[in-house]
């Protein structure tokens, strides 16, 4: 769960008020400043200095120390991406006051997003959840699936029962590896580098 934050998504009380009340981008931003800096003291992500001007009109802050300009997304889990707050905080919202675990599925059925998206979107909220967090942590998650050699003589029985065939992994064991900045390796062997199987281990 968010250290903090949660006072600030519990605005909406049902899906469809969490909805319509992020659907306006000053409401999401008023509710990521109050999640990130709850004194209200904005540091510039370049310099840390905390004087700059608000570019009400394209909603970012200009540093008036090193001039450069940064959004609220700047530094948190939804750079690098042109998903909408609109779409985030919705989802974010979701996730966080889910009773049972959601899919990327309802995600894209729900916020009207690609499901390649809603994964995405999922992903990193998760990520966000678990460290308590919605600032950037490091270089993110790397992940990556490898073919690892071993003629399947050599494997005992149980993993020769679950040996993949198919041309591409012929004789070799799927492996999956998540490696998170910091963190531990997490390895583990899959039957079939399937997006389900993939998606059922990172969660
Ligand atoms: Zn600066």
């Amino acid at each position: 769960m968010f250290n903090t934050g949660v006072k600030e998504l519990n605005g909406p009380t049902t899906l469809l008020e969490a909805i319509k009340y992020f659907a306006d981008e000053d409401v999401c931003i008023r509710t990521l400043l109050a999640i990130r800096w709850p004194d209200g003291v904005i540091p510039c992500p370049s310099c840390r200095n905390t004087a700059h001007y608000y570019l009400a009109a394209r909603k970012i802050w200009k540093c008036k120390a090193c001039s450069r300009q940064f959004s609220i997304k700047v530094g948190t889990i939804f750079e690098d991406s042109p998903i909408k707050l609109s779409k985030w905080l919705p989802a974010m919202w979701m996730i966080h006051g889910a009773k049972n675990v959601l899919s990327s599925y309802e995600i894209h059925r729900t916020i009207g997003v690609t499901q390649k998206t809603a994964w995405f979107m999922l992903y990193r909220i998760r990520l966000a959840m678990k460290a308590g967090s919605i600032e950037k942590l490091g270089d993110d998650v790397k992940m990556d699936e490898t073919y690892i050699g071993g003629k399947a003589r050599n494997m005992d029985k149980h993993v020769k029962a679950r040996q993949i065939t198919g041309t591409s992994g012929k004789d070799k064991s799927v492996v999956f590896g998540m490696l998170e900045r910091g963190g531990e390796v997490n390895v583990q062997h899959v039957d079939r580098p399937k997006k389900k199987t993939l998606e059922a281990i990172i969660e």
